[in-house]
């Protein structure tokens, strides 16, 4: 059987291709694909970033309906909605797989990176990694949280945030404004968002911000200390190394600093700050599938409501173009049905 899919090419342009389906193999599902969102990681797939992978599906953003399982297979069945994220398989058996740190392992297969990923019609899972998508969750809101949702819900939770706690969320685009909603409805937290562009503050506003704060107007970690002491914790979503450092700046002793944006610089860091005020600064990779389970569980719950809007497939050149140029907030999701 033939399908369309979207790939990398050799150009560093992203194409409609045909591809043809291969045989499911033992612990295998086939989906047929819904929807896909579009993240700033396939962006740099596709522009070879992280090495040429010309010829891959890109996507780890996919929902699909499961068509057909390879025999033996008990978690997933005919009809039921599954997700392709980042986080694809673990070898299951390494002291990060058996020790609930999975995103860590080392020999991880990512979806559109090292395997085939969700841009397409139709794709092949590993059917114990595909965390199922409950009822009352629509695809397209689906999509956004299995990568910017759990992301940062993941982010959040490795923060210790406690509800009436303050947290200041740093760049609030398409991660950010799910970093906020989480934080706030699922965490109960008091958020403070700050990021250099005024359009999405006022989104933050909307989405309950206690507090927004544009760092080339005000400086963050000043306003943060003089107002309310410094906040409890911190997750850093923006790619910029000021970010890092004003979040650093934001904080009360004993705080989290949770770092999701990936500047390619150093940060700074004060020693005697992070010594004798006991910061912690932390690191935080997509989610496990138990976290991705609890970040749809609360979407179904109508707790977080990713902005999503549909495109085609034949589109993706130009959507890669708009996200380049910043053109848009929220997640552009692509639909196969349509
Ligand atoms: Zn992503
Ligand atoms: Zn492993």
């Amino acid at each position: 059987m033939k399908y369309k899919a979207i790939i990398a090419n050799k150009e560093r342009q992203a194409e409609v291709i045909t591809k043809e389906l291969r045989p499911l193999q033992a612990g295998e599902a086939l989906l047929n694909m819904e929807c896909c969102g579009v993240c700033h990681t396939d962006l740099h797939v596709k522009n070879a970033d992280f090495g040429d992978k010309a010829g891959v599906t890109l996507g780890h953003e996919g929902i699909g309906v499961v068509e057909e399982v390879a025999e033996g297979v008990t978690s997933l069945k005919v009809g039921d909605r599954a997700s392709i994220a980042w986080f694809f398989e673990g070898c299951g058996t390494c002291e990060y797989c058996t020790t609930g740190r999975e995103t860590l392992c080392r020999s991880v297969k990512n979806a559109g990176y090292t395997v085939d990923g969700g841009m397409a019609e139709k794709a092949i899972v590993t059917a114990d990694y595909a965390v199922k998508v409950p009822d009352g969750l629509s695809s397209d809101a689906a999509s956004s949280i299995t990568c910017a949702g759990v992301t940062t819900y993941k982010a959040i939770k490795v923060t210790n945030i406690r509800p009436g706690q303050w947290i200041v969320i740093s760049g609030m685009g398409g991660l950010g404004n799910l970093a906020l909603q989480y934080a706030k409805n699922v965490f109960n937290a008091k958020v403070i968002a700050v990021d250099i562009n005024d359009k999405q503050l006022e989104f933050a506003k909307e989405l309950g911000a206690d507090m927004i704060i544009n760092p080339l107007n005000d400086n963050v970690g000043e306003v943060i200390q003089e107002k309310i002491g410094g906040a409890h914790a911190a997750v850093i979503t923006a790619v910029a190394k000021s970010a890092f450092n004003d979040a650093v700046d934001a904080v009360r002793a004993g705080a989290r600093v949770v770092a999701v944006g990936l500047p390619t610089e150093s940060m700074d860091l004060s020693i005697p700050r992070l010594v004798l005020d006991g910061i912690e600064v932390i690191g935080s990779l997509v989610g496990t599938r138990e976290d991705l389970r609890e970040a749809f569980h609360f979407g179904a719950e109508g707790l977080v409501v990713p902005k999503c809007q549909s495109r085609h497939m034949d589109e993706i050149n130009d959507i890669f173009k708009e996200m380049e140029d910043g053109k848009f907030t929220g997640r552009m999701v692509i639909e196969f049905n349509k």
